[in-house]
């Protein structure tokens, strides 16, 4: 069975003539009626610096996005008038803290599109969050043989998790080849499922190639076998409408820092039927309903599974980030990254020796590339002094890389206040280099 990565149902569905032209004529940013990347930056105060001298260019997204003041101001807001700890006071700011925590919460769980808040376990991001479900899931319910199934193209933050519990309780971490051109292998995929398979982790979108696979039917035909599904949506909820009662995951993972929330504040979305399989993984406060040394019972989740003072301010961070981000029309946003992509492969593609890895297949707004003959650090140092912020290295998924034979590469990665002008100034610079000796 094989399902093309373009087939993800999970694509936002928009007119095809409503998406903008790519091309200097039109180039992204310049329709009417369209989402502006200005009505986005001039809320972000961090764009308007320079670096060595040069207005910044900050295309390292896929690492972690700028924050608008809105976000800044609720994180300085919350401490200068409403810092309180929470769930736990008798008095009017524990109250307030707590109403903002449980509203943050709430935010979430209808970002997601889970129908409680009680499926949404805040955590410090997705490595926490993936840490938390091979612990409190993975422990109790993996043994000897078990299949533990990880496309080759995932972060290590959905890699090595597995690999700890599966040390663990002697269960398996089975890779899930790529094709050549580094989509996973559907149909290696269909064959490794088997009724061993206690989980397949699966990432959204690729922080390396940028590529969506087909997670909804990925889900789908693992559930066939009575499999477990996480997603870790780091890359996806920035740049796809994320809905995880429709892709039907059981977990679904993502940080704030990726989606203009501070950083140490992320969620973990469990699918209420699962809940019950999910046991303490830290003790502490908040997590108990009755502690004494002859019987400790416990509080309901997602309580239960956040031990001790949670980030608040981080919770006031991020609800301000969902607030801004989604008072954008977020299709006009995914159109118009969609087209800034591919204006930005298209120039990119005048450089000399330059390559950008992965197919042409739908991805989101990042481009991982290597340029002949330049060690890609040598690469993020040249742009760095044009005041152009890229990422360079293993990009924290070491087995997709080596799939390409690489170990290290370079990335540009955009979000919705970049600018066709900023992907200009990225090209003049690597041509720049290209011309240098
Ligand atoms: N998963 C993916 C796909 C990522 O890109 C990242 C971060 O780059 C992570 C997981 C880990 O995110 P964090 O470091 O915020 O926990």
């Amino acid at each position: 069975m094989t399902i093309p990565e373009t087939a993800d149902p999970r694509a936002h569905s928009r007119p095809a003539d409503s998406r903008p032209e790519t091309g200097p004529a039109d180039a992204p940013g310049r329709t009417p009626d369209a989402f502006t990347p200005e009505s986005a930056r001039k809320d972000v105060p961090i764009l308007h610096r320079t670096v060595n001298g040069h207005p910044l260019v900050w295309l390292d997204n896929a690492a972690t996005t700028q924050k608008p003041r809105q976000v800044i101001e609720a994180v300085a807001g919350y401490y200068g008038t409403a810092n309180s700890n929470i769930h736990r006071g008798a008095h009017t700011m524990a109250r307030e803290a707590t109403d903002l925590y449980e509203a943050g919460r709430a935010a979430v769980a209808d970002f997601l599109g889970a129908a409680s808040p009680d499926s949404i376990v805040f955590v410090r991001g997705t490595t926490e969050a993936v840490n938390l479900v091979a612990q409190s899931w993975g422990r109790g319910r993996l043994g000897p043989g078990d299949d533990i199934l990880v496309p080759a193209l995932e972060h290590h933050s959905n890699i090595v998790p597995w690999q700890l519990i599966a040390k663990e309780t002697r269960a398996r971490v089975v890779p899930v080849p790529l094709l050549a051109d580094g989509r996973i292998d559907q149909d290696a995929y269909a064959g490794l499922l088997s009724s061993r398979t206690r989980l397949v982790a699966l990432g959204q979108a690729s922080n390396v190639l940028g590529t969506v696979p087909p997670v909804r039917e990925m889900t789908a035909l693992a559930h066939r076998y009575g499999a477990r599904v996480l997603v870790d949506g780091a890359q996806a909820v920035a740049h796809l409408p994320v809905d995880v009662t429709a892709l039907d995951a059981d977990f679904y993972a993502f940080s704030g820092h990726k989606l203009y929330a501070p950083t140490g504040i992320g969620a973990l979305y469990v699918k209420p039927g699962v809940l019950g399989e999910l046991r303490p993984w830290q003790g502490g406060g908040n997590m108990i309903d009755s502690v004494s040394f002859e019987r400790t019972t416990f509080a309901p989740a997602p309580h239960l599974l956040e031990a001790g003072t949670g980030h608040i301010a981080g919770v006031a961070g991020l609800l301000a980030a969902l607030n801004w981000f989604t008072s954008f029309d977020l299709a006009a946003v995914a159109a118009y990254e969609e087209a800034l992509t591919a204006y930005a492969r298209k120039a990119m593609g005048n450089v000399p020796g330059l390559e950008i890895l992965g197919p042409e297949a739908r991805r989101i707004a990042v481009l991982t590339f290597t340029m002949a003959g330049r060690d890609p650090a040598d690469i993020a140092s040249w742009l760095d002094r044009d005041g152009i912020a890229i990422r360079a290295g293993h990009h924290c998924a070491q087995p997709a890389l080596a799939h390409y034979g690489l170990a290290a590469a370079a990335r540009a990665s955009f979000a919705l206040y970049n600018t066709p002008e900023e992907v200009d100034r990225l090209v003049t610079s690597l041509l720049e280099l290209d011309r240098s000796a």
